[in-house]
């Protein structure tokens, strides 16, 4: 079975053998040396000055970064199930909530956000998706960052990149936290949360604030190459075994191949007579709007051994999700482009010629 959802992606056979290695105690010089490389990588990919990993999925990482960084008011941008979810965490962690709201295909816009901050002057942080996974829709947080910035340098910039990095390079100058986690974009399996930190971030968290969540104490132990408590072992030696593969060809022919993949598979699913559902379609993931979007799905799984995601809430049922993260044999994409054709032609939609596989090939290899 191909898995082809947004999260989790497939773990690359080399890391999975990287892992399974014996187990390693935390508290020693051998695993500091793990932890050490591991941790420059990161900084490296995120272009920050810090970062910190924790041991949780990647909600632990939004709610670390809701707790340390905003004092007691934030904008948040819901255009689908993970900006919701900031909300949803300001609030719980009892600060007050502005929230932008929009339909799961549309990108949050400037206009709004600059009216947010005309009414509301005492926001001191901002919460955004850079690729929202319940529509795979891409937000302009670049642009949204940069005028914050601008208007006031005190409001921190919180971006969820847990479906973008790795992904696409993310121009970081005016982000302040940006969020990872291990089983999406990274092809890692779940456990492990990043965020990437800029200084004025980190003057920002001061001493911190929480307990296991004290992004304080972790920068602190993290500088020397621990952790507070407990490091997921395994799962940061994975994560150096994946930047090995990555290295094999260098981030930016991941970059490359990832938007060659994403642009030539949404151009073949778009020849096929298909919608693809959010006006500004992220790179992670390809997503199409179809009344027969679970008869696909379904005969996708059952005949041609692919697992796509559907959708939540009150896109269930209405569309489906083509992941794009990770490092994808390309034979895999251009079978899954194919399985669809040929799922069409059984729904009595089109007859199957094989223009879906045609029109990726054409698009991916003038792109790459
Ligand atoms: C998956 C995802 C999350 C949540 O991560 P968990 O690991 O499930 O906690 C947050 N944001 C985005 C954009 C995601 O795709």
């Amino acid at each position: 079975m191909l898995l082809f959802t947004p999260g989790p992606t497939p773990v690359p056979e080399s890391v999975r053998q990287a892992m399974a290695t014996q187990t390693l105690h935390h508290r020693t010089p051998e695993f500091e040396a793990i932890f050490k490389e591991a941790r420059e990588r990161l900084m490296k990919l995120f272009g920050m000055d810090e970062c910190v990993m924790l041991a949780s999925s990647g909600t632990g990482a939004m709610q670390a970064s809701v707790l340390n960084l905003c004092k007691h008011k934030a904008l948040t941008v819901n255009a689908g199930k993970f900006g919701e979810r900031f909300g949803k965490i300001v609030t719980a962690m009892g600060k007050e909530l502005v929230e932008l709201k929009y339909d799961w295909n549309t990108p949050a816009s400037l206009e709004d956000v600059k009216k947010a901050l005309e009414q509301n002057s005492d926001i001191d942080t901002l919460f955004i998706q850079v690729s929202e996974s319940a529509g795979g829709l891409r937000h302009p947080v670049e642009e949204i960052a940069t005028y914050v910035k601008s208007v006031n340098p005190n409001i921190m910039i919180v971006a969820d990149g847990i479906t973008a990095v790795g992904v696409e390079k993310i121009d970081t100058t005016n982000i302040d936290a940006l969020v990872a986690g291990s089983q999406k974009a990274f092809m890692l399996p779940p456990g492990l949360a990043m965020i990437g930190l800029s200084s004025d971030a980190v003057e920002r968290i001061g001493s911190g604030v929480d307990y296991y969540f004290n992004l304080a104490s972790e920068i602190k132990k993290q500088q020397q190459n621990t952790t507070a408590y407990t490091a997921p072992t395994t799962l940061i030696i994975g994560l150096n075994a994946i930047f090995d593969e990555i290295d094999k060809e260098g981030i930016d022919a991941l970059y490359r191949r990832t938007e060659a993949r994403a642009k030539a598979t949404q151009s073949a699913l778009e020849a096929l007579g298909l919608t693809i559902y959010p006006k500004t379609p992220a790179r992670s993931m390809s997503t199409v709007i179809d009344d027969d979007a679970e008869a696909i799905r379904k005969l996708l799984k059952t005949k041609y051994e692919v697992n796509i995601a559907g959708g939540q809430d009150h896109l269930k049922g209405k569309i489906f999700r083509i992941n794009q993260m990770g490092l994808i044999p390309v034979n895999e994409s251009v079978w899954v482009v194919n399985a669809i054709e040929m799922a069409l032609s059984e729904l009595g939609r089109r007859p199957f010629d094989g223009l879906a596989s045609r029109t990726f090939n054409d698009i991916y290899f003038k792109e790459i």
